[in-house]
């Protein structure tokens, strides 16, 4: 068995030792088989481990942190090359892999055994351990706890089988979603009817017309559609129709009523939630949340939100009656969008295209290097001669004062046939300092930005300059880590309402006049963007501010307050709460057949239950953290040491609260957000 296993190993790219990976190596063919051969040797070593009589940290908890490790470093380029360069050959390997990690992840996340000897070795070793050590230990207790491993018998039976159920469930209000939407259509005879659409969704109206050898066109309710003709379509009845369809869909309401109705489905999530809470020792869904959150408790979060609701009331009603005298009529819901896109229009005179010749990637990327140089004392260089996916792709080391590497990145900035859509960053191989050896990070940054075009370069509209900033924000969470535990370092462990802290901060600098001079340029004059343009685009920033911010926070007090207060012998309570939280903030009058709950993905078919709150709570460290900065100056280097060293350096290895006290000298105030968008003063 070892023999053939070792055997594998030397003809399987994969399974190589190398500092980074080798692309275009890597086969199809290659994937399942190093994955199995390396599950296995992980699954035979953890039963080892699990039969030491006296297990150490040291004997049992760093080798199963160079395992994850290993596995991770093993399975990320191949997750990566599906995601960016995907082929149906590549799928199905990567497909036949999910169930084995799954199953992997599932058993070490269950394991009785191992549990037991991480609470002995806390036991014995915790009070001797440094404190990095130590927070590995209780990360790894807290997840034991929360996957249930604790439970007696009948209970963990029990909870095992909520746990499947609301698996099902949650799908189940996926699919009802999808089919809702899927199941609506909208036919037009009389070209009018279409006018302010942009051509590309005529096309596809009048080709799925043609599809159904139907005359004239044919809109369906996808969200492209659904934007488009909100924001655009002149006829009011029209945009009545999709709104109606759109926020009814999968309901009791609307034109596909009762067909696709997640009513009960609801239900059923919200008391099965509150029921593995129970089971866990939680007095609600919401606190079970927030037991791996920076949050610390139910009753922070409710402030929080309606701390940030009162504050943004006045503004919220100033934006609506700003809207309603510029439309010159009362608005309706299905109004909305149209008269905003339109006021917005009158005000600013800068629109998203017009930057384009000025944002050319190759000068914003100095731009954006200059700034993490000048902050964090790095040099950021280009490396040839690496084995790359793509002939686009670019590599970059990062130095520190002294020229010593400290990680590095690809970059993959345009979009292609077979590449995921959307901006991310990830880990290509996490930082590691153990006594197998010192490993440094090494991440994706992966952009969907237009090509350059014949001989000049790729042009980004200042959407674009914030995504490359934000992703880069999180590149640098990773990169600059200087925790030596893989399960810690970097972005891991990270609680999940903090981890957009690095790269909502790093956002701040594409907004800021003196980066802005310094990464615009024009593509044929060479000229910086001219002041009048400059100070349109930044005050786009605080355009309607307020009414947006009501509008999340009525998802996320309503989010939180169904986890918070389900009680058993009420039942979910969906419609009342929505009614309560609407009547605290929402500023803009909404119809009673209205059922946007109804097809609210994020919260009930996972991701964000008892979690929407987090892009506030995000958003307002970000800003409080620039704040320090704006006080100090932007560049200011002791200001940029310490967000440094309290967080960016500390990945999951300390209490997120903490680390930010620590470097702010005191809790996060919402005050930066409200100035940053215009709200207060
Ligand atoms: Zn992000």
């Amino acid at each position: 068995m070892h023999a053939l296993m070792r055997e594998t190993s030397m003809e399987n790219p994969l399974l190589e030792p190398r500092l980074l990976p080798h692309f275009t190596e890597i086969r199809p063919e290659h994937v399942e088989p190093a994955i199995r051969a390396l599950l296995e040797e992980n699954r035979a070593r953890i039963a080892e481990l699990t039969r030491l009589p006296e297990p150490t940290f040291a004997d049992l908890v760093e080798p199963l942190e160079d395992m994850h490790h290993r596995l991770s470093r093993v399975w990320s380029p191949v997750s990566h090359l599906n995601a960016v360069v995907n082929s149906p050959e590549l799928r199905a390997a990567y497909n036949a892999c999910l169930p084995l990690l799954s199953a992997y992840q599932t058993d070490l996340a269950q394991s009785e055994p191992l549990y037991r000897a991480y609470q002995r070795i806390a036991e014995r070793e915790g009070a001797h351990l440094e404190p990095t050590q130590r927070a590995v230990l209780e990360h790894a207790l807290r997840d034991f706890t929360l996957a249930g491993v604790g439970l007696e018998a009948e209970r963990k039976e029990r909870f095992k089988n909520v746990m499947l159920e609301l698996t099902q469930l949650q799908a189940k209000f996926e699919e009802n979603v999808l089919d809702a939407t899927n199941g609506w259509t909208y036919p037009v005879r009389e070209p009018f009817e279409l006018e302010g659409l942009n051509e590309v969704i005529v096309a596809q109206a009048r080709r799925r017309a043609e599809e159904q050898a139907a005359e004239g066109w044919i809109l369906a309710l996808d969200q492209p559609t659904y934007v488009a003709v909100v924001t655009d379509a002149e006829s009011r009845a029209l945009r009545r129709a999709f709104y109606e369809a759109w926020s009814t869909r999968a309901s009791d309401q609307g034109p596909g009523a009762g067909r696709w109705d997640n009513s009960a489905v609801m239900q059923q999530i919200l008391k099965l939630r509150h029921e593995i809470a129970r089971i866990l020792g939680f007095a609600s869904y919401a606190q079970y949340a927030l037991a791996t959150r920076m949050a610390r408790s139910v009753e922070e979060v409710m402030q929080f939100l309606h701390q940030l609701g009162a504050a943004a009331r006045a503004a919220a009603l100033k934006d609506f009656a700003q809207l309603q005298a510029y439309a010159q009529r009362p608005l309706e819901a299905w109004d909305l969008s149209y008269y905003s896109e339109r006021l917005q229009r009158a005000h600013f005179s800068v629109s998203q295209e017009e930057l384009r010749p000025y944002f050319a990637l190759p000068r914003v990327l100095t731009g954006l290097f200059e700034v993490a140089e000048r902050l964090f004392a790095v040099r950021i260089r280009e490396r040839t001669g690496v084995s790359i996916w793509h002939p686009d792709v670019r590599f970059f080391e990062i130095e520190d004062t002294s020229g010593h590497s400290v990680g590095s990145f690809y970059l993959d900035a345009y979009a292609r046939p077979n590449k995921r859509s959307g901006a991310w960053m990830d880990e290509c191989v996490g930082r590691k300092r153990l006594k197998s050896g010192t490993v440094l990070p090494v991440a994706y940054l992966v952009c969907n930005f237009l090509p350059p075009g014949q001989g000049r370069p790729a042009l980004l509209t200042h959407d674009d300059v914030l995504t490359l900033f934000h992703e880069f924000g999180h590149g640098l969470h990773h990169l600059l880590t200087r925790v030596a535990y893989p399960s810690l370092a970097g972005i891991n462990g990270v609680s999940w309402d903090a981890v957009e802290l690095p790269s909502q901060f790093m956002e701040n600098y594409a907004w800021h006049p003196d980066v802005l001079q310094r990464i615009s340029g024009h593509v044929e004059t060479g000229a910086p963007l001219p002041a009048d343009k400059q100070a349109q685009l930044i005050a786009t920033r605080s355009f309607q501010a307020g009414l947006h911010m009501m509008r999340q926070l009525e998802f996320a007090l309503f989010d939180f307050r169904l986890h918070a207060e389900y009680d058993p012998a009420r039942g979910a309570r969906v419609a009342e709460i929505l009614a309560e939280v609407r009547h605290e903030v929402a500023v803009v009058p909404v119809p009673e057949w209205n059922r946007f709950a109804h097809s609210f993905g994020h919260v009930f078919a996972g991701g964000y239950a008892a979690g929407y709150y987090s892009y506030k709570w995000a958003e307002v460290l970000a800003a409080d953290a620039f704040a320090a900065f704006e006080e100090s100056g932007v560049f200011d280097r002791s200001t940029a040491r310490r967000f440094l060293d309290c967080i960016l350096a500390r990945g999951g290895s300390r209490d997120a609260l903490d680390a930010f006290v620590e470097f702010r000298g005191r809790k996060p105030d919402i005050r930066p957000l409200l100035r940053q968008y215009g709200i207060a003063a």
